[in-house]
């Protein structure tokens, strides 16, 4: 899928877009402020990253800011990272439990 990754030279976030042709390519704007102001990042899949590189590139101590919940990879990332250092082997139910994680109701779970 044509997914293209932006950052706003207005307000500094990044946030990625599906852009199915070229005209909506050349109208894309800031999710955040409508900025036309873009500089287009690498796309999410031309940087190919193996889900176990990312898993270990990030730590789930480090703060993450709102922006980071945004995105649900993210989300599914963390909560699966967050499963290996608990040490919950899920297997097959995994795919749920990412489900769980995105919708945001595995940090309910998961706090007790
Ligand atoms: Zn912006």
């Amino acid at each position: 899928m044509p997914i293209y990754e932006y950052r706003c030279n207005q307000c500094n976030k990044r946030f990625s877009e599906l852009l199915l042709n070229q005209k909506e390519i050349n109208q894309v704007r800031c999710k955040y402020c409508q900025s036309r102001n873009l500089t287009k990042l690498v796309s999410s899949f031309s940087v190919h990253q193996t889900e176990e590189s990312r898993l270990s590139n990030f730590s789930t101590s480090n703060p993450r800011g709102d922006d980071f919940y945004k995105d649900s990879r993210n989300v599914g990332l963390w909560a699966k990272k967050r499963m290996k250092e608990l040490g919950v082997d899920l297997g097959s139910k995994m795919d749920e439990i990412v489900e769980k994680g995105r919708t945001g109701k595995i940090l309910d779970e998961y706090d007790k």
